[in-house]
């Protein structure tokens, strides 16, 4: 056990950084089944065979060349595609829709458009919940962008299409801070001041009549030209893209800090034994439940010739490109049951970029064993307790009363019990 213990999730070779972050995202996943046990498809994540399209009947570990470097992963595995929550699947999918905006941006400057980046606050409290908070900010959201004075407000500036994303940080002085990100296409030059003053004065009545605290003129909205997507994109929050970095550093950490912590971040040290860390975080995934992390307005994507994919979509396709990366080993549905048991994913992976197929191989042999080793020790254990029950224990059908064994006859008083309830 020693020598195993020694390769599982906690364990990464110094100054590895990929594997040291992919070890900790691992961690932090199997607290989320720990922290949301309602949740079924978040365990089954990266533990189970893909059933959907494309199942073959065992899952791989791949071998990713990339200009940063080599790194193994798994192939044709089930994802849970939680995006709120899963900090697996959520940078995939983060990073593909941060494409298809980088896209956007580009398309958009090749016709000459504008791009604005604009962020919307409200002034909140710390005993305030996020629920009723979220709540109230989507019908803000919703009621700025309904009815004639949006459609000013789109005509006056030239407004073609927007992209929306809600996000959140928790701080311990103000509590939760939900705010929403926008892009916006414009066809024609904007200033910034103009813009943000009209903005912020439908926006301040708006979010003021909705029930939330009024905005402050500073920040309440800000507005600022994107200049070209790369630049958007790494400022632009499309949740979980800070995920898909291979280095989520204690430099934004301490960013984080400063700031407030956002919901990764809040995972992170919860899962690191903070118990306040992990209700809070708690109180995040059930408010977020269900809802869309990135939103883009009716006929923008088709503006662009952008495809309208899904999430799973999203999932699949990436696990399609996997599928063209060099094979490692096949894995079957036991082995990916021992690597969840012994928490051993994040071991084999590092394994198979260090010692290739057969080091992986050896290492589930070793997993086999110590599972052959436990099943034993159980059934020895279990038989020892069956000898101890001693045999007086067990009632032999003979001394049961005659009426126990006998069904219920249908006499003469059932019928009339029968008719008692009959009107
Ligand atoms: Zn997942």
């Amino acid at each position: 056990m020693s020598a195993l213990g020694k390769i599982t999730e906690s364990c990464t070779p110094p100054d590895y950084a990929r594997a040291d972050y992919r070890a900790e995202r691992y961690r932090m996943q199997r607290k989320t089944w720990e922290l949301l046990p309602n949740r079924g498809r978040l365990t089954a994540c990266c533990n189970a065979l893909n059933t959907g399209p494309g199942d073959k009947g065992y899952a791989t570990i791949r071998k990713v060349t990339e200009f940063t470097g080599e790194y193994c992963t798994f192939q044709g595995v089930m994802r849970c595609g939680s995006l709120w929550t899963c900090p697996i699947c959520a940078p995939i999918v983060a990073k593909r829709r941060a494409k298809e905006i980088a896209h956007a941006i580009d398309q958009a400057h090749q016709k000459g458009q504008k791009v604005l980046f604009v962020t919307f606050t409200f002034r909140h409290q710390r005993n305030e919940t996020l629920q009723d908070n979220l709540k109230a900010m989507s019908t803000a959201r919703a009621k700025f962008w309904a009815g004639n004075p949006a459609t000013r407000l789109k005509t006056r500036f030239g407004i073609v299409g927007r992209i929306t994303a809600t996000e959140v940080t928790h701080g311990e002085e103000n509590g939760w801070h939900p705010h929403i990100h926008e892009l916006i296409f414009v066809d024609q030059y904007a200033d910034e001041t103009e813009l943000s003053n009209v903005f912020f004065d439908r926006w301040s009545a708006i979010a003021t009549k909705c029930g939330l605290g009024t905005p402050i003129r500073e920040r309440g909205v800000t507005v600022r030209h994107v200049c070209d997507s790369v630049e958007a994109i790494s400022k632009y929050a499309v949740f979980g893209s800070e995920l898909a970095s291979t280095e989520l550093t204690s430099a934004h950490t301490k960013q984080g800090r400063k700031g407030g912590r956002t919901p990764w971040e809040l995972l992170r040290d919860a899962t690191n034994g903070d118990k306040r860390s992990a209700w809070l975080w708690k109180e995040f995934a059930e408010a977020f439940y269900g809802r869309a992390t990135v939103y883009w307005s009716k006929g923008l994507k088709d503006l662009y010739s952008i495809e309208e994919l899904s999430d799973e979509d999203h999932l699949n396709g990436e696990d399609q490109e996997l599928e063209q990366h060099q094979e490692v080993i096949k894995l079957y549905k036991f082995d990916l049951y021992l690597l969840r048991k012994y928490k051993a994913r994040n071991g084999a992976l590092q394994i198979a970029e260090l010692l290739g197929e057969r080091g992986v191989r050896a290492f589930l042999n070793q997993l086999l064993e110590l599972d052959r080793a436990e099943r034993e020790a159980y059934r020895k254990r279990l038989a020892a307790q069956f000898r101890n029950v001693q045999t007086r224990e067990l009632i032999p059908t003979s001394a049961l009363p005659r009426h126990a064994l006998r069904m219920p006859a249908l006499g003469r008083h059932s019928k009339t019990r029968s008719n008692q309830y009959v009107n």
